[in-house]
């Protein structure tokens, strides 16, 4: 059995060398409670920034591992282009299943955002919840990093969030062909995909001002989580990240 992967913070001494690290909170307790570790096992730790580390828990306490760091490389298992991809907050655990699909896929950053027709709603719990559900798939599909999910609560907002992102892409359910051909997706790449209501015409205006080419994804009307997932999937692929 590999290491077991955890999300810690790694800092340096002076001479570079990486200081103990200690594993606390939900990763201590799934470490400790659910995975039954104790001192003497040896885990791999992310730091987020690419890099993994060996590392042997030295000591157990009440509510915290202390992890002594034997050895790190550079994750090659990271994503080279960087994609973007903005969903719009969707129903029930919709959202969830998106985050994980897209960690899995090899997305860099996730953006939820509020439109028009979308019905779902967020809060500080449901967003704690998602990044959650970002470093789970990270740890499961053996990232380096979990990526982050922000949300905006306004469209537009989410649409300027990609301005320095010079391949923007949008699945529009109303176009009848795509602007651009999808083999031809340069990165760094934002895609933009909408909520169960889709879009009205005022924000798939909104959307070409910003830059935005429409895209189609077939004749067939997707369900929000399927355009997300295919989307992306072909996106990846035309950047040789898939295969
Ligand atoms: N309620 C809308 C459909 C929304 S589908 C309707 O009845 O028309 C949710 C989102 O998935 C859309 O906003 C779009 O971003 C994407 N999508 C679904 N099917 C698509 C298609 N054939 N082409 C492009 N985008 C699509």
């Amino acid at each position: 059995m590999p290491p077991k992967r955890f999300f810690a913070d790694v800092t340096f001494s002076k001479d570079g060398s990486p200081n103990e690290v200690s594993l606390t909170g939900d990763e201590f307790n799934h470490a400790k409670n659910v995975l039954r570790l104790s001192a003497g096992d040896e885990v791999t730790l992310l730091d987020g920034s690419g890099t993994e580390y060996s590392a042997i828990i030295a000591r157990a306490e009440k509510s915290r591992f202390l992890l002594h760091i034997t050895g790190e490389r550079r994750s090659d298992k990271e994503p080279k282009s960087d994609v973007y991809l903005l969903v719009g907050a969707l129903k029930g655990d919709k959202t969830e299943l998106v985050v994980q699909k897209a960690v899995e896929l090899g997305v860099s950053r996730i953006g939820v955002f509020s439109s028009r027709y979308c019905s779902a709603y967020m809060n500080e719990n449901k967003l704690e919840r998602l990044n959650r559900v970002s470093k789970e798939a990270a740890k499961q599909c053996l990232r380096a990093a979990a990526p982050e999910i922000v949300y905006f609560d306004r469209f537009e907002d989410a649409l300027r969030s990609a301005e320095a992102y010079p391949c923007k892409l949008f699945a529009c359910e109303f176009a009848e062909k795509s602007e651009r051909r999808m083999e031809e997706t340069c990165a760094p790449a934002a895609l933009v995909v909408g909520s169960e209501g889709g879009f009205a015409e005022e924000e798939f205006a909104l959307a070409k001002q910003c830059g935005f080419a429409a895209m189609s994804l077939g004749k067939r009307i997707l369900r929000a989580e399927t355009a997300a997932i295919a989307f992306l999937s072909v996106a990846l692929y035309a950047l040789g990240e898939l295969g």
